[in-house]
């Protein structure tokens, strides 16, 4: 079993039309400094144990400096055990990064990029309001190489407004020709409350449409298998020897601690979160050495569900050892009807170790999710 650390630094250079995450621009010059003040108090407060992965996640912490992502991974391997090999991620705006900066945080122990790329299309990349050309983003990954970053992963948006096959299928011929190590292709999901999601209701923009969405993931995933990548998880392609172990410890019920605002923790079935406004958070920090907001321990069926729903995230799909080692062996009782309905549908397969979605249950996943619930 594995443990990671997710950090979340919530600032942004601007905020995408499209974003529902914790992250807004700086309010005044010095609110950086003022939240990793809180952010390192939280770490030597909160973190314990081992840690085998971080993750600074946001926002975009790529506007943190290099000395301040060294400060936060110094207090962090003050406060736990980092193993030595550990897999220490860094999500990354392409606009800001210069070649200086990127060996900078190669040498404060950074060994894997996230970059967020999202389309490799000026039209697209306009439209989601990103802050970065694709040029930039291009280059950002050339300058990643020189840096010697041997692991480089790539965010791509598909399913746009008015996006079509075509595009798509341009679009990521494109970044494959960037030659990254792993590209998480997330289908555009919108809150309701997002610019976009307005835009949309008032016909400023035209609806995506969720079926050509579903034949753009069908054709990704025939490309990527194609060109020699692996697909580990729904969302995540990737050559064989660079699957992304925190993202496995997310699927795979093993424990991680999350630090910062709105970062959640979970272990055995109990999950916690802290407080999502940052002023907030900075001042609970500053005074009681935390922000926890909520706690919620699934138990039962609930604790069932969750295990399935994330396991079936993995093309691996859910070991079935491990749930009876967890459940005993009657723990599939209650889920006899949908799995039985979801293989006869084609969506579900099953042998005497897994259960795990088929191709075609990848495509239509949301259908095999709602008959588990
Ligand atoms: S850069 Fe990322 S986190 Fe920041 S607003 Fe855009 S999508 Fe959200």
């Amino acid at each position: 079993m594995s443990r990671g650390v997710y950090m979340h630094i919530p600032f942004c250079l601007s905020k995408c039309p499209y974003c529902d995450f914790a992250s807004r621009p700086r309010r005044f010059s010095g609110e950086m400094e003022q939240y990793l003040s809180a952010l390192l108090m939280e770490i030597s407060q909160r973190a314990g144990g081992r840690a085998d992965t971080v993750y600074f996640g946001g926002g975009t912490p790529s506007l943190c400096s290099a000395a301040q992502i060294k400060t936060l991974l110094d207090t962090l391997a003050h406060s736990l055990r980092l193993s030595p090999q550990a897999e220490i991620t860094l999500e990354m705006n392409p606009a800001t990064m210069v070649l200086s900066s990127l060996q900078a945080f190669r040498q404060a122990g950074i060994n894997r990029l996230s970059v967020g790329v999202q389309s490799t299309s000026p039209r697209s990349s306009r439209l989601l309001g990103r802050s970065h050309t694709p040029v930039q983003a291009r280059a950002t990954i050339q300058k990643a190489r020189r840096a010697n970053f041997t692991n480089v992963s790539c965010d791509l948006i598909y399913g746009l407004p008015a996006q079509s096959l075509e595009e798509f299928q341009a679009d990521l011929n494109t970044l494959l020709s960037w030659e990254p190590d792993q590209i998480s292709l997330y289908a555009l999901q919108l809150e309701s409350w997002t610019p976009m999601a307005e835009q949309i209701r008032n016909k400023t923009i035209a609806r995506p449409d969720d079926d050509l969405a579903a034949k753009m993931y069908a054709w990704a995933r025939t490309v990527f298998l194609r060109k020699g990548f692996i697909q580990y998880e729904l969302s995540s392609f990737s050559r064989p020897d660079k699957v992304c172990r925190h993202n496995l410890i997310y699927w795979s019920d093993d424990p991680y601690i999350g630090l910062g605002v709105a970062a959640h923790s979970y272990e055995q079935g109990v999950r916690t979160w802290n407080c999502s406004d940052i002023a907030e958070y900075m001042q609970k920090v500053m005074q009681y050495g935390k922000a926890q907001e909520g706690r919620e321990a699934l138990e039962g069926r609930e604790r069932k569900t969750e295990r399935l729903m994330v396991g079936l995230q993995l093309t691996s799909g859910v070991n079935k050892q491990k749930m009876r080692r967890q459940f005993g062996k009657d723990w599939k009782r209650e889920f006899l009807k949908p799995f039985s309905e979801m293989k006869q549908a084609g969506l579900l397969e099953e042998n005497s170790d897994y259960i795990r979605l088929t191709s075609r249950g990848m495509l239509l996943a949301d259908v095999v999710f709602r008959a588990i619930i």
